[in-house]
């Protein structure tokens, strides 16, 4: 933490030292060359500070990372209670609609083209309304190449994707195991309603309503020993992410969290086994404990970057105060291991090859 610490506070010292010399030395030279009479001084002094400008800004561009693809969890609420949730209910906050709104254009201002829509649950708010007005902004207003949602899949009914479909790439809905008992023992459930059943209605609507459907399944220790080619193969989503059970302090570990995530913990090897049962699942991307903690930027539900690096979630300003690339500073992001595990892909239902 220390170190961290450290090293954004000697980042941000350089760049107030580079742009401070920057304005001395102008200076200076302006004041050198008129003062022995040269006008063509002004000439040099134009052509070193722009050098310098040109520097910067390529030590800018080293330095803040760009926002490409974003997850906005706008709301902590959630309808289920897996027992490893690692974004839990804090709080019950969700910013007013025009406020979301305009932290998502300062995103797009600064290089976003992905946004990914998250919770708890994100269908919970306005039944889904609040959540599809966001979706058609970032497609319709704002011409994002891909706006996507991660869902328990629960809450979702037909009319939504008649109205807001067409503005959707991608529907992502978390699925840990085709057991439905294994999936009450989760957590990942609500009453008796089948969370199989909702999945598999779900899959459908995706197809009728051209949306590219995907599953995410957190393996842990209920889970690590099932076989679910059969299911994944009949489902056929585009992409199946495989996420090993994480710990976050204060959200599912610690003495203020909501949950103990202790108990499905499993360790690198037997996570490594079921990838290896089923390596012949081509759609699989799986992601490590190490791959997932620093390589997404995660917006909270007040427009905040938390960084993931200490094993909790620290929170930035909002990017509402202070505006997207002083904010991004404080996010933890690692840009090279986002690259290194696939963040960047054919994201845009427009460049996808479906059958529908
Ligand atoms: S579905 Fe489960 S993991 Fe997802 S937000 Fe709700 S409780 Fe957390």
């Amino acid at each position: 933490m220390l170190l961290s610490t450290q090293i954004v506070f000697v980042r941000i010292m350089l760049q107030v030292c580079i742009s401070n010399i920057h304005s001395f030395v102008l200076s200076t030279l302006d004041r050198a060359f008129s003062w022995v009479g040269i006008n063509a001084g002004h000439g040099r002094a134009v052509r070193f500070a722009q050098t310098i400008a040109v520097n910067q800004r390529k030590a800018d561009t080293l330095e803040t990372p760009i926002p490409t693809s974003v997850n906005y969890h706008f709301t902590r609420q959630c309808n289920y209670k897996c027992g490893f949730c690692f974004h839990t209910a804090k709080t019950s906050f969700v910013l007013p609609i025009e406020e979301a709104k305009k932290g998502l254009r300062l995103l797009k201002e600064s290089g976003m083209e992905k946004m990914n829509f998250s919770g708890g649950e994100p269908f919970l708010q306005e039944k889904g309304d609040f959540l599809g007005k966001l979706v058609q902004f970032c497609k319709q207003d704002l011409q994002l190449p891909s706006v996507s949602i991660v869902s328990n899949g629960s809450l979702i009914r037909e009319s939504w994707f008649q109205k807001y479909g067409e503005y959707l790439d991608i529907l992502a809905i978390s699925c840990d195991s085709f057991d439905e008992d294994t999936n009450k023992l989760i957590g990942r459930t609500q009453g008796r309603k089948s969370h199989l059943d909702n999945l598999y209605r779900v899959q459908s609507w995706c197809k009728e309503y051209k949306v590219a459907f995907k599953i995410n399944s957190v393996i842990n220790s209920f889970n690590v020993e099932e076989d679910m080619r059969e299911h994944i193969l009949e489902l056929s989503p585009v992409r199946w992410k495989v996420f090993q059970c994480l710990v976050i302090e204060g959200e599912n570990a610690g003495d203020n969290a909501l949950r103990e995530a202790e108990r499905f913990v499993i360790g690198d090897q037997q996570f490594q086994d079921f990838l290896d049962r089923h390596s012949d699942i081509t759609c699989l991307v799986p992601e490590s404990n190490q791959k997932m903690r620093d390589s997404y930027l995660i917006l909270d539900e007040y427009m905040r970057f938390l960084d993931c690096r200490e094993g909790r979630k620290d929170p930035s300003k909002s990017i509402l105060d202070v505006g997207v690339e002083n904010a991004i500073q404080f996010s933890g992001f690692d840009e090279k291991m986002f690259l290194k595990r696939g963040g960047k892909y054919i994201w845009s239902k427009a460049d996808m090859r479906l059958q529908w």
